[in-house]
C-alpha cells in the first residue's frame, strides 16, 4: 500500500465528464489499496475569465481581493470531485487552503507556502476516505486568502506529497509526459521517459509551463518523486530524477520559449559606477523582475545603451518608473517592445561540451531569425527574437540538436 498525491490540471476537469473520468481513475488507485490525496486544478479557462473580471474592475487591482477572486475556480472543482467519488461509493471530502490549512507568506498573487499541516487528512485518509484539495490557494500570514501564482496548482501537489511524505506525486496533464520541446509546437518532439530535477527546473523557469518552476524546486529540496502522465491514456509518464538514475545523459534535454517577453532599450545611458544599480533598484522596488540584460561597451566613454527584459504584463510599469528617474539617469531615448519572444536551449551536457551555443546561433542564422538579446547559465543558452519567430525557431533548434523523432 502506498500514500499517492494525484494532480489533475484545468483541461483534465474542464467539464462535468472530465471530472466524473478523474473520479473514476482516483477510485482505481484507491481499489488498488492506496490512500489518496487529490489535488485539482481549476477547469480550463477559468483563472483566465476570473483575471479577467478583476483586471475591468480595477486594472491596479488589489491583490488580497484579486486572491479571493482567483482561487475560487480550484474550490468549485473540489467540490465537484468529492462529489463524483461519492457517487462512485468513494468515501471523500474537500478541503480548502484555509481548512488544512496550506500556510503561505502574504505576497499576494504570488505566495509562497512555507507548511501544509497535513495532520487531519492524514487521519481520515487512513480511515479509507479520499481528500480532495483545491490546488493554487493558501492562506497567508496575514488570515487572508493567498493564490501561488499562475500553473500554482503543481505546487499545491508537491508540497502536499512532501507533507504528508507520500510516496509518489503524479501530475496528471493533457500532454502524456515532458517532451524535448513544447509537443503543440513542434511534432516532432520527442517524449523523455526521465529527466533531472535541475534540467526540469531550468526548462520551466524558462518557460515551458507542463510543470510550475517552485514545483520543481520543492520536490528537489523534499525529495518528492514527481511523475508527469496523461489524464487521459494509460501511457506511462515522465520521471523526474536526480541526475545519478540518468544512465545516458543526452546533450540538449530540452528546448523552450516564452512569449510573455518585453524588451527596454534605455540610449545613450552616462557611462559610470552606479547607473546600474540606479536603473535597477527602482524596478526591484517596484517588484518588477528583470530577466535578461545586455548593456554595450561605450566607445567614447561617456555613455553607452542598456537593453532589459520584463514580463508583458509589467511593461508599462517598469516604463513608467524608468522615466520616472530619466533625469537622475540621464538617458537620451527609452524604447520599449512587446513583440518578443524567448528560446532557450536547456543540457546538463553543456557542461562538458564546447560549440553549443555556436549551433544555436548558425540554426537561427540560417533562417535568417536575427537574435537581440542573449544570455547563458551553466546548462541554458536563451536568445530574444522577434515574437513571429517563436516557432520557427523551436523547430529549426530541435532539428538542429538532432532532436527530432524519428516517422
Ligand atoms: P495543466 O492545466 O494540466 O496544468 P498546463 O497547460 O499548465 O496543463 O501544462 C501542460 C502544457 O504544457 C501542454 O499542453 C504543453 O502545451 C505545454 N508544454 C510546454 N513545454 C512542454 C514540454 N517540454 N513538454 C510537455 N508539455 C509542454
Ligand atoms: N488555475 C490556476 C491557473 O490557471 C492554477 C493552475 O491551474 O495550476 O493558473
Ligand atoms: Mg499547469
Amino acid at each position: 500500500m502506498a500514500l499517492i498525491v494525484m494532480k489533475f490540471g484545468g483541461t483534465s476537469v474542464g467539464d462535468v465528464e472530465r471530472i466524473q473520468n478523474v473520479a473514476k481513475r482516483v477510485k482505481a488507485e484507491f481499489d488498488a489499496g492506496n490512500q489518496v490525496a487529490v489535488v485539482v486544478s481549476a477547469m480550463s479557462g477559468v483563472t483566465n475569465q476570473l483575471v479577467d473580471y478583476v483586471t475591468s474592475i480595477a486594472p491596479l487591482y488589489d491583490t488580497r481581493e484579486y486572491d479571493v477572486v482567483v482561487s475560487s475556480g480550484e474550490q468549485v472543482t473540489s467540490g465537484l470531485l468529492a462529489l463524483a467519488l461519492q457517487t462512485l461509493g468513494v468515501s471523500a471530502r474537500s478541503w480548502q487552503g484555509w481548512q488544512l490549512p496550506v500556510n503561505t507568506d502574504s505576497a499576494h498573487g504570488k505566495a509562497r507556502i512555507v507548511g501544509i499541516e497535513g495532520e487531519k487528512i492524514l487521519e481520515r485518509m487512513a480511515r479509507g476516505e479520499v481528500a480532495v484539495v483545491p490546488g493554487f490557494q493558501g492562506v497567508g500570514a496575514d488570515g487572508r486568502v493567498t493564490t501561488l501564482g499562475r500553473g500554482g496548482s503543481d505546487t499545491s501537489a508537491v508540497a502536499l506529497a512532501a507533507a504528508l511524505h507520500a510516496d509518489r506525486c503524479d501530475i496528471y496533464t493533457d500532454v502524456d509526459g515532458v517532451y524535448t520541446t513544447d509537443p503543440r509546437i513542434v511534432s516532432k518532439a520527442r517524449k523523455l521517459n526521465k529527466i533531472t530535477f535541475e534540467e526540469m527546473l531550468e526548462l520551466a523557469s524558462v518557460g515551458a509551463k507542463v510543470l510550475q518552476t517552485r514545483s520543481v524546486e520543492v520536490a528537489m529540496k523534499h525529495g518528492v518523486r514527481l511523475q508527469v502522465r496523461s489524464s487521459f491514456s494509460d501511457e506511462p509518464g515522465t520521471l523526474v530524477v536526480n541526475e545519478d538514475e540518468i544512465v545516458e545523459q543526452e546533450l540538449i534535454s530540452g528546448i523552450a520559449y516564452s512569449r510573455d517577453e518585453a524588451k527596454i532599450t534605455l540610449l545613450g545611458v552616462a557611462d559610470h559606477p552606479g547607473i546600474a544599480a540606479k536603473i535597477f533598484g527602482p524596478l526591484a522596488e517596484a517588484s518588477i523582475n528583470v530577466d535578461m540584460i545586455v548593456q554595450n561597451v561605450s566607445e567614447d566613454g561617456k555613455s553607452t545603451d542598456l537593453t532589459f527584459t520584463v514580463t508583458k504584463a509589467d511593461l508599462t510599469r517598469a516604463v513608467e518608473t524608468v522615466k520616472k528617474h530619466m533625469a537622475e539617469l540621464g538617458y537620451r531615448e527609452l524604447k520599449s517592445d512587446s513583440n518578443v519572444a524567448k528560446v532557450s536551449v536547456i543540457g546538463v551536457g553543456m557542461r562538458s561540451h564546447a560549440g553549443i551555443a555556436q549551433r544555436m546561433f548558425q540554426a537561427l542564422a540560417d533562417k535568417g531569425i536575427n537574435i537581440q538579446v542573449i544570455s547563458t547559465s551553466e546548462i541554458k543558452v536563451s536568445v530574444l527574437i522577434a515574437e513571429e519567430y517563436t516557432e520557427l525557431a523551436l523547430r529549426s533548434l530541435h532539428t538542429a540538436y538532432g532532436l527530432d523523432a524519428e516517422d
